[in-house]
């Protein structure tokens, strides 16, 4: 019987995503499939909210199933962020 094929994935992270500054009131993010990112903002007492760069998914619950959404959506999630506008 014949193993099958290992599946490596290698996921390139956009430079601009490493060295721009978070906007205000980010805490934690999330780098989504296609670029986007799936920011999460602190809120009152231990509950946060999470939004994605790339399409209009939102969450708002306690920290910890809040982050493990963002991160699930951030698996799935293949949007593109909008441009930077100046
Ligand atoms: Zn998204």
């Amino acid at each position: 019987m014949d193993t099958p094929p290992t599946i490596h994935t290698v996921i390139t992270i956009p430079e601009t995503v490493l060295t721009a500054p978070w906007p205000a009131g980010v805490v934690g993010r999330y780098l989504a499939r296609a670029g986007a990112t799936v920011d999460i903002r602190s809120n009152l007492g231990n509950h946060v909210y999470a939004s994605c760069t790339g399409c209009d998914w939102t969450d708002h619950n306690v920290d910890y199933y809040t982050r493990q959404k963002a991160q699930e959506h951030a698996e799935r999630c293949l949007g593109i962020p909008l441009p930077a506008t100046s």
